[in-house]
């Protein structure tokens, strides 16, 4: 029995059983690899605005603590489960493992639908969170950050709650912070912009001119909107975008300056065109040469995998191909390229490190140098993906995987199992 289960959770340790026999690695040593060090289930009452006391559930599981802190988001969402949670950890490692970061992974959650409470009682919400957490987490224990619905407002009062508890302002406890309150230039726009220029790099790999290029992205949160907002300084077409309230298509390429404008002022792509409305069911299998799917886990499965008319399927969610649908891209290889999850987003954890080391040294960066050495990282753990996948003729997510693996399980050779 684990406590660890439920359909994302699972993919997670089907693709680790997939790297693990890649790599052979012994059956003894797949569950000290695999299963995650601690988590945190704690119990969040606040008031709420009608007076009456209400009670939501939040988790933190901190997946391997061999290379330093952990690090990963916390999500605000209904569907959260601590199987969920732990399958995000488990990414998180794989993901600053090959990006080189001196993290292992975590994730956090609240089960909340954050647009069902006021402003107050998510502040009330977020820092009553963090109050639970305090024991388990710190700028060298566990560093959180934003993900599905937590922002920088949220960050904010992480921090503050914390802080108000040490007795002085700890902004390294958190990243993803608002840059008035310690954080760090181009965090926000870090992964959507990661997600664009690795897709921009294999548009140029295949010899596409990025102003010949169309685009399609599923889900206009952080990361989404600022995919599609990048894309759209490419020169790239972006003719379909989807959020939870729709989708909107247009041959003739959307206006992504008015749309992240309306957005940003209405909370979603509601209300921004009657003509332009289409079945979101249909955004993911439109003609394109970029697929960006920025929204839930496991949005492609294996039909939907053989229906995928993009060539590049550059994936800014976590976990949004499940297994089978790898076996099916396998097939497809010479159609799509996959940038996989852990590579294609990764931006936004390498400039939360950028974010973190700042706080550290006191000592901020200019816009240019962050996105500039966030650039170089991607570029590099990029070239290292595609000659993995090349030398051993895999798929990019298992050579993706199989790094991050590697690296982690060097590290827990080295250090050996104490006592
Ligand atoms: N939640 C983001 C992710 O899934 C960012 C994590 C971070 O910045 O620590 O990668």
């Amino acid at each position: 029995m684990s406590v660890y289960s439920g359909a994302v959770f699972d993919m997670a340790a089907r693709q680790f059983a997939v790297i693990a026999d890649h790599l052979a690695i012994p059956h003894d040593e797949r569950d000290r690899l695999l299963l995650p060090k601690r988590a945190i289930t704690v119990s969040c009452p606040i008031h709420r605005d009608d007076g009456t006391i209400a009670v939501f559930e939040g988790y933190r599981v901190q997946h391997h603590l061999t290379m330093g802190p952990t690090k990963g988001g916390t999500r605000f969402a209904p569907s959260v489960d601590i199987g969920e949670v732990a399958a995000l950890a488990i990414w998180m490692s794989w993901k600053c493992a090959l990006v080189g970061l001196p993290y292992g992974g975590a994730k956090g959650g609240i089960r909340v639908d954050p647009a069902s409470i006021s402003k107050r009682e998510l502040e009330g919400l977020s820092r009553r969170y963090m109050q639970e957490m305090i024991p388990f987490v710190g700028p060298h224990t566990d560093v959180m950050a934003p993900d599905m619905g937590t922002n920088e407002q949220v960050m904010a009062w992480f921090m503050d709650t914390y802080s108000m508890y040490q007795g002085r302002t700890v902004t390294e406890i958190v990243t993803g912070k608002p840059v008035s309150s310690g954080g760090t230039l181009g965090r926000r726009e870090a992964t959507g912009r990661g997600v664009a220029y690795l897709a921009k790099r294999v548009l140029g790999d295949l010899q596409i001119a990025p102003t010949t290029a169309t685009a399609v992205v599923q889900g206009f949160g952080n990361v989404g909107s600022h995919a599609a907002a990048e894309l759209h300084r490419f020169g790239v077409k972006v003719i379909a975008v989807s959020d939870h309230t729709g989708a909107l298509h247009s041959a003739a390429g959307l206006d992504i300056p008015a749309l992240l404008r309306h957005a940003a002022a209405h909370g979603s792509i509601a209300g921004f065109s009657r003509e332009l409305q289409c079945d979101p069911a249909e955004v993911l299998t439109l003609p394109c040469d970029v697929l960006v799917p920025a929204a839930m886990e496991r949005v492609i499965d294996a039909d939907m995998a053989a229906k995928l008319q993009c060539r590049v399927l550059a994936e800014g969610a976590n976990g949004p191909t499940t297994p089978d649908a790898d076996l099916v891209l396998a097939q497809r290889r010479d159609q799509i390229f996959v940038l996989p999850d852990i590579l294609c987003n990764s931006g936004g954890v390498v400039v939360s490190y950028f974010e973190w080391v700042q706080d550290l040294q006191q000592l901020f960066w200019e816009e240019e140098e962050v996105t500039r050495r966030e650039y170089h990282i991607l570029d590099r753990a990029f070239d290292q993906m595609v000659a993995r996948a090349r030398k051993d003729g895999i798929s990019h997510r298992t050579a993706a995987m199989a790094i991050g693996v590697e690296k982690v399980r060097a590290a827990k050779q080295t250090r050996g199992l104490f006592p």
